[in-house]
């Protein structure tokens, strides 16, 4: 018999096997990844500065102790190139292994952007352990005063996070976006304005509705010039527009593909025997067909655990039900579940302001309750938001 075999080491590839050996602890398991196959809780990497967490102090288990807690081969520092899904070969750089059945878990790629300029290339992105390493030197050992300044390009989520950890931990902190708030694409307006003043208050110098045109070496400096004309000297320039699906093994192995890879209700690719989990797929999330990547923790927890019974015999389908963003700014702690892309046109935000807190709920065109945003938020208030997603609004008082 030859291995379940999973590709990637994050989060998705950990618990499919995690759920497997739930399942059956005999089927031969090898997990192959390209980075050094310990185990770490990837959205922590936003939030362990104001910690003071060393790289070393995110990764909790080592590869050997994962392998030994599994059961399973991992072959660290081993990149597929290739997968072979007539013959059911995976090619590495340096071996060809038979499989059963194979899971892409291979996450997703910094979107990379394009700004003139010799400094240009000194953007970094944290999106795994060895990045955080590399940034968290470089923050540690400033070249000018005693903390670093630090430039963030992106004010989404990722970024949002980066530069309220950032700031907290004594870092002047810089967050550039071309949208006129941070958390323009996922919050309320009401909720990125609170967010907007939270940072600022925080010491975030917010550079709102321009963009990073120019990035040239200037000494030890990095000399960013906006869109707008104005320009500055940093020290590091983190960027954090955005990830991408990782497509290249899948598109060379010629499996279905949109933004994501391309799985049917119950994690299948387009190939048999060949499942996707994780930032890497696009799930297919109601009986219309209709698809859609789900880049967080919940979703790929819930598809990890129907992929598993799905490779031990039990084809399930994956129900992947509304779980609450929640965005990691401790100065003003969000919890939101977006609306609908195609409802935002036809709806609209509802705030509500109360004992501190501002409540924001989209109605759709029909009256629904299809989104939130609330800040500060608690597990009790967005249990309760959560619980009331599909109920139309409150009537008005009659007057
Ligand atoms: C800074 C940050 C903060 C976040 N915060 C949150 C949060 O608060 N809540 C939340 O829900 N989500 C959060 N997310 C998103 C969440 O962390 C991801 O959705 C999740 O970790 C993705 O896991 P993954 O296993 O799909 O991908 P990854 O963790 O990217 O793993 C991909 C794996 O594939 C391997 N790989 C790739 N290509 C190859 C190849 N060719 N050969 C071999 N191996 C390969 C890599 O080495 C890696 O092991 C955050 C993300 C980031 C970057």
């Amino acid at each position: 018999m030859n291995p379940i075999l999973i590709i990637g080491a994050g989060m998705a590839g950990f618990t499919v096997a995690r759920e497997l050996r739930k399942l059956d602890k005999e089927r031969p398991l090898v997990i192959l990844t390209s980075d050094a196959g310990g185990f770490y809780s990837k959205p922590m990497l936003s939030n362990a500065f104001a910690q003071k967490k060393e790289a070393a102090q995110l990764l909790t288990q080592s590869a050997e102790q994962m392998a030994a807690q599994l059961g399973a081969t991992i072959l660290a520092a081993t990149r597929v190139t290739g997968v072979d899904t007539v013959a059911k070969i995976v090619t590495t750089e340096t071996d060809r292994i038979a499989y059963d059945q194979l899971v892409l878990a291979v996450g997703a790629q910094p979107i990379r952007l394009s700004i003139d300029g010799n400094g240009a290339d000194q953007v970094l992105s944290v999106n795994n352990i060895a990045d955080y390493a590399q940034f968290r030197e470089l923050v540690a050992a400033p070249k000018h005063g005693a903390s670093a300044r630090v430039t963030i390009l992106g004010a989404g989520l990722i970024g949002c996070e980066f530069a309220d950890d950032l700031a907290g931990a004594g870092h002047a902190v810089t967050l550039i976006d071309p949208a006129a708030l941070p958390l323009a694409a996922l919050a309320a307006p009401a909720l990125s304005r609170g967010l907007y003043a939270a940072l600022t208050a925080r010491g975030v110098a917010l550079k709102l509705a321009t963009t990073a045109s120019r990035i040239d070496r200037s000494g030890d400096a990095l000399h960013v010039t906006l869109a707008d004309g104005s320009a500055f000297d940093t020290d590091i320039i983190l960027s954090a527009v955005g990830l991408r699906p990782d497509l290249s093994i899948a598109t060379a192995a010629g499996l279905a593909t949109a933004r994501g890879i391309l799985v049917d209700a119950s994690g299948q690719t387009s190939a048999a025997d060949v499942y996707a989990v994780g930032d890497c797929a696009e799930y297919t999330i109601d009986a219309a067909g209709s698809t859609r990547i789900l880049p967080y923790i919940a979703p790929l927890m819930t598809a990890a655990r129907a992929i598993a019974r799905t490779l031990t015999g039990t084809r399930t389908a994956i129900d992947i039900k509304d779980s609450p963003v929640i965005v990691k700014t401790p100065s003003y702690p969000i919890a939101l579940v977006p609306p609908p892309q195609q409802a935002l046109a036809t709806g609209a935000w509802n705030d509500e302001q109360i004992d501190g807190r501002t409540i924001c709920r989209f109605y759709d065109a029909g009256g629904l309750l299809a989104g939130f945003c609330v800040a500060p938020q608690d597990a009790a208030i967005r249990g309760s938001l959560l619980a009331a997603l599909g109920s139309p609004a409150p009537a008005a008082n009659p007057a």
